[in-house]
């Protein structure tokens, strides 16, 4: 696949506001934030979206998810926070590497948009 922001912000060049970090996974502040609280957590390998993900990515998918508990445990999140994927198109996303948004510290509402 070719190189993304995402990919620029795990290789350090660019800067970006880092919350967490292990061997598989990245967590940063998205930059345009749309709640109080707006954290991306990102896989380092370079997967574009959750349906180019391959059998051999399920253990990762769910490292990714275990992140975002960790992630919202970490910078307090305790009334709630909602996780979104935005996967192609139609599903609005807009930069090709598998992000996680985890937003919180306001009333989330349904259905979005
Ligand atoms: P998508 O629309 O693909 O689901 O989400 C992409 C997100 O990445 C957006 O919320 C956008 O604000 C964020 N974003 C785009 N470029 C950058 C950047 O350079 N740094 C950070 N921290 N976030 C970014």
């Amino acid at each position: 696949m070719s190189d993304t922001i995402f990919g620029k912000i795990i290789r350090r060049e660019i800067p970006a506001d880092i919350v967490y970090e292990d061997d598989l996974a990245l967590a940063f502040k998205d930059i345009n934030p749309q709640a109080p609280t707006h954290i991306l957590v990102i896989p380092k390998k370079p997967l574009p979206r959750v349906s180019e993900a391959a059998s051999e990515d399920k253990a990762l998918l769910g490292h990714l998810l275990w992140t975002v508990k960790l992630v919202a445990e970490k910078v307090g999140l305790s009334n709630g926070y909602r996780v979104v994927i935005n996967n192609g198109a139609d599903g609005g996303q807009t930069v090709d590497h598998l992000h996680l948004h985890v937003l919180g510290d306001r009333q989330m509402r349904w259905p979005p948009g």
